[in-house]
């Protein structure tokens, strides 16, 4: 069986779905060949001749690499151009970003999607959970952009010329990438304090070392749903959240924010009046910028400087800024995955229907849209 990796083509994007060292465990599996488009990994720093060190064929362009493919390994969903060379029955791994219309292309051209971001937050799925990766090198590269942008220092800095105070960082949804973020800010120094709407957030947050800043009430107790993600809070909840929070938000250097709700708009957290309220030289990160921004004023993919001197950077892609880390980890995320699901005699690899995992992530199958959320209801 032959593996495809396609240079990526969608705006902003940087990394690749395969790396030398996942090439070389690929092919390890026992798969025939891997083929890797020309200059798919450059973005992210590695040049075709790693690959072909690795044991990888290295295509002219994409119709080459997915010539006779059984697996085409991506980062995001293909293009339509892609989509339409790749072969019928191969299975597409990738963040698909599916909707109904997406699933229901798949189905058409007969190509199974395993789309990695619906894969379930379970134990035995971790190290193949592209969210998660994604989401930390995200968290750590938010500090280290918004520390570049401040024109001030983050760590306390006693000189004999004078005190410089430490910079005050409050983060804005403590998930992957916000925990991420209060690790990152602590170390380099900042005074730093977070929010989340889930109750188990708030003892990750202290246990890193920052103090808990939000609103409680009966609503954010039950503000988790089973599989771990935060419930769209109410008008009135964050309302009551914005009041706690908007006092705090004056007094910092630096916000970042990363809260995200599953399936929906990000939540509003911080008002125009709020950035009104900020001194000069702030600086806000609103990650969430992709899904629709936590902040009002972002304009995703840009950063504004508003009236006051308030920065708030709204680029995409966060992962896709630190693209060879972002790449080393997604692509051993994907390994990972077709090597839980390798049937070691066939060569080939074989997703069983009962799996949670196969369950969570497969949109397609044989021709069928099988995803309980894509599927067309039934007549
Ligand atoms: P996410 O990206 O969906 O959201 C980011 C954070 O925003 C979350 O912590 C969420 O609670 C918070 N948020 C949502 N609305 C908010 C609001 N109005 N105000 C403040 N904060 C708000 O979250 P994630 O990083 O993907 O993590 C989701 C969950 O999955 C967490 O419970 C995490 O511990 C869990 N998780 C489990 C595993 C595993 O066991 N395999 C792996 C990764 C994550």
């Amino acid at each position: 069986m032959r593996l495809a990796v396609l240079k990526e083509r969608r705006a902003a994007e940087t990394r690749v779905a395969a790396t030398p060292e996942t090439v070389k465990k690929l092919l390890g599996l026992g798969l025939e060949k891997v083929a890797v488009e020309t200059g798919a990994g450059l973005a992210s720093g590695i040049p075709d001749a790693a690959y072909r060190e690795a044991g990888a064929e290295i295509a002219p362009d994409a119709a080459a690499a997915l010539a006779g493919a059984g697996i085409v390994f991506k980062v995001r969903a293909p293009t339509e151009e892609e989509l339409a060379l790749i072969p019928r029955g191969a299975l597409l791994v990738g963040i698909l970003g599916a909707d109904e219309a997406a699933a229901r292309a798949y189905a058409e051209r007969g190509i199974d999607a395993a789309a990695m971001e619906l894969l379930p937050r379970i134990t035995r799925a971790q190290s193949m959970d592209v969210l998660s990766s994604q989401a930390n090198l995200a968290g750590y590269r938010a500090v280290i952009e918004a520390a570049a942008a401040y024109d001030k220092a983050f760590p306390m800095m006693m000189t004999a010329a004078g005190t410089i105070p430490a910079a005050n960082v409050f983060v804005m949804g403590a998930g992957v990438a916000g925990l991420q973020a209060i690790a990152t800010a602590r170390r380099l120094g900042g005074r730093v304090s977070a929010t989340d709407v889930r109750p188990a957030a708030k003892e990750e947050i202290r246990s890193l070392g920052a103090a808990f800043v939000g609103y409680e009430d009966e609503e954010s107790r039950a503000a988790q749903t089973a599989g771990g993600y935060a419930r769209p809070m109410s008008a009135e909840f964050l309302r009551k959240q914005a009041e706690v929070v908007a006092g705090h938000i004056a007094k910092q250097d630096i916000v970042v924010t990363t809260a995200l709700v599953q399936g929906r708009t990000a939540p509003r957290l911080v008002s125009a009046e709020m950035v009104a309220a900020m001194r000069p030289g702030s600086v806000i990160v609103d990650i969430a910028a992709e899904a629709g921004g936590n902040v009002a004023l972002t304009k995703p993919g840009e950063m504004v400087v508003t009236e006051n001197g308030v920065k708030i950077l709204g680029y995409a892609n966060w992962p896709g800024r630190i693209p060879a880390a972002a790449s080393a980890l997604y692509a051993r995320n994907l390994l990972t995955f077709l090597a839980t699901f390798w049937d070691k005699e066939a060569r080939a690899p074989r997703l069983p229907e009962e799996d949670e995992i196969v369950r969570g992530v497969l949109l397609t199958r044989g021709g069928r849209v099988v995803h309980p959320q894509f599927a067309p209801a039934k007549a």
